[in-house]
């Protein structure tokens, strides 16, 4: 059956390394034809335009049709898969309140979109920042949508905090298991490698190097992004792309048996992150749903960065809260 995938800031660096990816097949598998609507600002339509007519010059066998869209009643009508890349980036002079209340009149609008016209499957990602509170203010607005189909993205440094391992200890990517990333995606953000595996030994003890893992390996995750800006002169867009894709394929998918993956997602309060917060967790995936990682032993390091992270999340959803976006 034919899958309708909705990417918001369509014409973005992102959405275009996004959306040849998911219509070749990467997002949801080689069987599943795919129909793309691509939601953009009055302003930016026609580069959407622009990248649709790229994706009719692919042929892609996969790809049924595109519609460019600035209606987000339009571009979330009977979605599926919603990925909600467009946000509005934070600018010079500009206050942390004036880039939630900015954000807040986007995702506010579109999680009410979602919620009365998305098919009864729909699974969102949000992409565009600060995605944790963006997803928070889209669920809000989404009584009718069940929760847990509300995630943000943090395998982008899940990825991150895999390559760096894999480098430090000269192991392939596929041998290390077990990443995780609390949190915020922000640079609070925290990978722990406590649980993680490198061929099957824990890596923590494979690396036995506090000093690294704490002045090297997490500020250099946490910083990526920051790294990739001064060496590029633009932002991370492929590698972000590409995390959307992994995130939304193991969502569907499931991950592999003994491991597990990180995904920003609504709190029961695990770990004692507090309830309804969209904090980043370890997960495993099967038929289509993600469950948290349970039972997991947090010593007193990774205890004190976790509620550093989540402390900030409580700050932004108070932030919005007062501003009347939840
Ligand atoms: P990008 O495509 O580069 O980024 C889009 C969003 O993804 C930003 O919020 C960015 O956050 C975020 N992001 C999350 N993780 C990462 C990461 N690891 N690396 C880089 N970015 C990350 O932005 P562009 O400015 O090129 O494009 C945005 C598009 O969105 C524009 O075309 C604009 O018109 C559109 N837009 C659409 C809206 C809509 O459809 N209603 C609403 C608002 C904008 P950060 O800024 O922190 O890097």
């Amino acid at each position: 059956m034919t899958v309708n995938v909705t990417v918001t800031g369509a014409a973005g660096q992102i959405g275009y390394a996004l959306l040849f990816r998911i219509a070749s097949g990467q997002l949801l598998g080689p069987d599943t034809p795919v129909r793309l609507r691509l939601l953009e600002i009055p302003a930016a339509v026609k580069a959407a335009e622009g990248t649709a007519m790229e994706l009719d010059d692919s042929a892609f066998p996969l790809l049924e049709g595109i519609d460019v869209t600035d209606d987000a009643k339009h571009a979330f009508d009977g979605t599926n898969v919603a990925l909600l890349v467009g946000a509005r980036p934070r600018t010079k002079g500009m206050e942390r309140g004036d880039l939630l209340e900015a954000n807040g009149g986007i995702f506010k609008p579109q999680g009410e979109a979602i919620n009365s016209g998305a098919a009864s499957d729909v699974r969102v990602l949000v992409v565009g920042n600060p995605a944790n509170t963006n997803a928070l203010i889209a669920r809000s607005h989404a009584p009718d949508v069940p929760a847990e189909r509300f995630t943000a993205m943090t395998r982008l440094d899940h990825n991150r905090a895999i390559a760096q391992l894999s480098k430090r200890l000269d192991a392939a990517v596929a041998d290390v298991k077990k990443m995780t990333i609390w949190g915020n995606h922000s640079a609070t953000q925290y990978p722990d490698v406590f649980h993680a595996e490198v061929r099957g030994q824990n890596a923590a003890q494979a690396l036995n190097d506090a000093e690294w893992l704490r002045d090297t390996f997490i500020p250099t995750v946490a910083k990526r992004g920051a790294a990739i800006i001064e060496a590029r002169g633009a932002s991370s867009a492929a590698s972000a792309a590409s995390a959307a894709i992994d995130h939304v394929h193991t969502w569907i998918h499931g991950t592999p048996e003994g491991d597990w993956t990180s995904m920003a997602v609504v709190s029961d309060g695990s770990y004692g992150v507090p309830e309804g917060l969209v904090s980043s967790f370890p997960v495993v995936c099967k038929d289509g749903k993600w469950e948290i990682v349970q039972g997991l032993d947090i010593n007193q390091f990774s205890r004190e960065r976790i509620d550093a992270s989540v402390r900030e999340l409580e700050e932004e959803r108070d932030a919005v809260r007062e501003l009347g976006l939840i």
